[in-house]
């Protein structure tokens, strides 16, 4: 192993610090500060720091040296506001509008609603939850997530001491032999309903019933129970080949006062108060009077559609993941919602397809995954020329890239970061282009 004296001389967009000299490792050092780190591959583990920074703050997550979840338990909440602020005003240094503040969390722990813990085992070889290093496929025990719901932090500790007394195996990736693979958690923040996924890599375990009546008992919270067989050797957490064993499959939750339906395998926001913030933020600048047609594309369970249908004339929401539509069927049932239409259907496909049949939307909402929007697709939303495009993105870079290709012919109006994943580098940024006017 490799010690180095270093400097950090900044954080970069992804969490980095920048180290003088130039080493790029995953190291937890905040500008100014000069220390000894050991690295070892993508890591760099901090020995010794000569200067702590006074933007230091000691930790409030117990596991967060070795923890791989969280990027800045080590840093004042402030800079990590100025940290996003500046990442997104980077990335957008070619426009001219300037960058809102960011939309801050105020309550910046157990915020999340969904989280997933890896089963491993531990030196007694028990069946043990935790979370991945950083950069890493090396577990580490995680009893009590800081940003995790409670709710959920309770269940997965009692699954903890389920599977050791009902002696289900952990799998293990490298023999690829045992049972257990990942547990699953969702949870319904209004409802307080919560859905477990046992991600295995056999479809049974010895004593599955008993176990999930036990579960019930001690948690009456726990709606379903799903189990998620996943053989394949991919990141990917979910196979999407489940069995549901208790309840419907899916839990409820509400936001905005809209209720929606939470199922395994389809998105949905997992900090719930940041993300009423940020539907609030799409429907200011999407702008409706009672008379657009708008489109919404990478819809996933119509959430945003929904929330827009009620000032819109039309809404169709389009998406690719079939669950996903399907669950935005039934929610805009449950909403008794008659004015979106559920579309199934790969964005780029449906925008090509919708500029050729000359259709017409006066906004179009659209939210695509890290990786960004197309090419095809950005030119098809051109030729459609809606009034306004409101784009959410969990990814600013690819969002900047994309806002690249539309600026010969909307203007950039507001950019506006919300701040959903405290202690993470993650930044949400929702931006409003208006078509120029020749
Ligand atoms: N707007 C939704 C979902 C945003 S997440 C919400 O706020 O909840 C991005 C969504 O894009 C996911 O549901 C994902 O399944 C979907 N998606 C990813 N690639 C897609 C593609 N090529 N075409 C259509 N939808 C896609």
């Amino acid at each position: 192993m490799k010690q180095e004296i270093v400097k950090c001389v900044g954080i970069n967009e992804d969490g980095y610090a920048i180290l003088q000299p130039k080493i790029r490792a995953f190291v937890r050092m905040l500008p100014g500060e000069i220390g000894t780190v050991e690295f070892e591959g993508k890591e760099g583990r901090l020995v010794k720091i000569e200067n702590p920074s006074p933007e230091r703050i000691v930790s409030k997550c117990p596991v967060f040296d070795q923890c791989g979840g969280c990027t800045f338990h080590h840093w004042d909440m402030v800079k990590q506001l100025e940290f996003k602020k500046t990442t997104v005003k980077n990335l957008f240094s070619f426009v001219k509008a300037p960058i809102e503040e960011v939309l801050p969390c105020e309550v910046d722990h157990h915020y999340r609603t969904k989280n997933q813990m890896v089963v491993f085992a531990n030196k007694k070889k028990q069946s043990t939850l935790g979370m991945y290093r950083p950069y890493s496929h090396q577990a580490v025990a995680v009893t009590a997530c800081y940003i995790q719901d409670t709710l959920a932090n309770g269940v997965f500790g009692h699954i903890q001491m389920l599977l050791r007394d009902f002696k289900v195996e952990p799998y293990d990736e490298d023999s690829k032999r045992g049972i257990m693979r990942h547990v699953l958690i969702k949870v319904g923040y209004q409802t307080n309903q919560v859905m477990v996924v046992f991600v295995m890599a056999e479809p049974d375990f010895k004593g599955r019933k008993i176990m999930f009546a036990k579960l019930i008992e001690k948690f009456p919270q726990v709606k379903t129970i799903i189990i998620d067989v996943n053989t394949r050797s991919s990141s990917a957490v979910l196979s999407g080949k489940q069995k549901t064993y208790v309840g419907n499959g899916y839990i409820e939750d509400k936001l905005l006062g809209y209720t929606f339906k939470i199922s395994a395998s389809s998105f949905f926001q997992v900090n719930p108060r940041q993300t009423e913030k940020l539907y609030g933020k799409a429907i200011e600048y999407a702008q409706l009077t009672g008379n657009e047609r708008v489109l919404d594309v990478y819809s996933g369970t119509g959430t945003i559609g929904i929330l827009l249908s009620k000032k819109a004339k039309e809404v169709v929401c389009v998406e690719s993941n079939r669950w996903a539509v399907e669950d935005a069927k039934v929610n805009a049932q449950l909403n008794k919602i008659n004015n979106v239409k559920m579309v199934l259907a790969d964005a780029t496909e449906y925008m090509i397809r919708a500029a050729e049949q000359g259709l017409t939307f006066d906004v179009v909402v659209m939210d695509p995954p890290r990786s960004g929007a197309t090419p095809e697709f950005l030119n098809a939303l051109k030729q459609l020329n809606p009034k306004r495009i409101v784009y959410i993105s969990c990814e600013p870079k690819t969002q900047a890239d994309d806002v690249k290709q539309l600026i010969s012919d909307y203007q950039v109006t507001k950019i506006q970061p919300v701040d959903m994943f405290p202690y993470t580098r993650h930044v949400e940024s929702i931006t409003l282009l208006s078509l120029k006017t020749a």
